[in-house]
């Protein structure tokens, strides 16, 4: 570790500890050349999760983008912010629970299935923007679906 004093690369750890709370390591190191000594913190390198999209490209998560998404969609509804920071929160949960790496397709549905039960207009929305780029054909099926689902019972005259 360079000295922060001299910038002499040699030193030795004179004492090592837990810190926050056991998610990093403090060590305190003395220099060996000019004999001052400085603290450094050890920590585990947060795995980046990664979005992997149909056509196969990869591109990390983006919990801001997302967001925005799921913003458009429900916009008008009655669905309020805290929900959709639920929503988001969830989504991103379920992403890491799944990663490093997770297809695209896992998260636009995870969060289909949730607007569904939440808002049909707003599932419908997402459904046209996130289907609309991917499979016009699922777009259309998952309309279908959707009808089936909603659709009140035909009544007799
Ligand atoms: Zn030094």
């Amino acid at each position: 570790m360079r000295c922060p004093f001299c910038t002499a690369d040699d030193d030795k750890v004179v004492d090592s500890r837990p810190a926050d709370e056991s998610a990093a390591v403090r060590r305190r190191r003395e220099c060996l050349a000019c004999g001052r000594r400085y603290t450094t913190y050890e920590r585990v390198e947060e795995l980046p999760l990664v979005v992997v999209k149909r056509s196969g490209v990869k591109e990390p998560f983006d919990a801001e983008k997302l967001r925005g998404g799921i913003e458009r969609a429900v916009a008008g509804s009655a669905i309020d912010p805290s929900a959709v920071d639920a929503l988001v929160a969830e989504i991103e949960e379920l992403a890491r629970a799944t990663g490093p790496e997770v297809a695209s397709v896992v998260v636009g549905l995870a969060v289909l299935e949730r607007l569904r039960q939440l808002d049909p207009v707003s599932y419908m929305r997402f459904a046209s923007v996130y289907k609309g780029f991917e499979d016009l054909g699922d777009f259309e099926r998952e309309v279908v679906e959707l009808q089936k689902a909603t659709a009140p019972k035909v009544r007799r005259r």
